[in-house]
């Protein structure tokens, strides 16, 4: 998996301060996407043990709430197994500290994966447009929604939380 971006402490990426680790690779080709550098797969650098090693030292501050993946998408075809590992890794790390995920997927179209065991929050859907809100909290657009996946999980169906 690459990556473009790691941010040691944002406002804006989810509630409270996150670090946030910025992927590369997206197939969902969201027409007006504001980060199309990031669609290739390739663009950027190579995530290693060096990069996972630096998140868990950004996130051990006590001010810090937890990590945002964010790209590209996080659940592109080929970084699934690589975030698989970062997640289950982070949260016997740091089992007290949130994760969040945005995807272009939709929760119905992910909602199997085991990676999700160890995401709590999934900001899902695609960019549309015609949807575009810059009133809303965390996603640029109505269509997407901002789910507390355990929940979710264990009622079989999407539950979001109220932002
Ligand atoms: S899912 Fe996100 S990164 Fe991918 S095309 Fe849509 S807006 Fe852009």
């Amino acid at each position: 998996m690459n990556y473009l971006k790691i941010e040691s402490s944002s406002l804006s990426n989810g509630l409270g301060w996150r670090v946030v680790l910025w992927v590369s690779g997206c197939s969902h080709n969201c027409p007006f996407c504001q980060n199309p550098e990031t669609w290739d797969s390739k663009a950027g650098k190579k995530f290693t043990a060096k990069e996972k090693q630096l998140l868990i030292e950004l996130l051990k501050p006590d001010y810090i709430n937890g990590l945002t993946l964010s790209g590209g998408d996080p659940l592109f075809e080929t970084n699934r197994d690589d975030i698989l590992k970062l997640v289950k890794e982070l949260k016997a790390v740091y089992p007290n500290k949130d994760i969040w995920l945005y995807t272009g997927y939709t929760f119905e179209e992910i909602k199997d994966l085991e990676l999700l065991n160890y995401v709590d929050v999934l900001i899902d859907g695609k960019f549309i447009n015609e949807d575009r809100d810059i009133t809303l909290a965390f996603r640029g657009s109505s269509n997407q929604k901002i789910i507390d996946v355990n929940k979710s999980l264990k009622n079989d169906k999407t539950v979001e939380l109220n932002l």
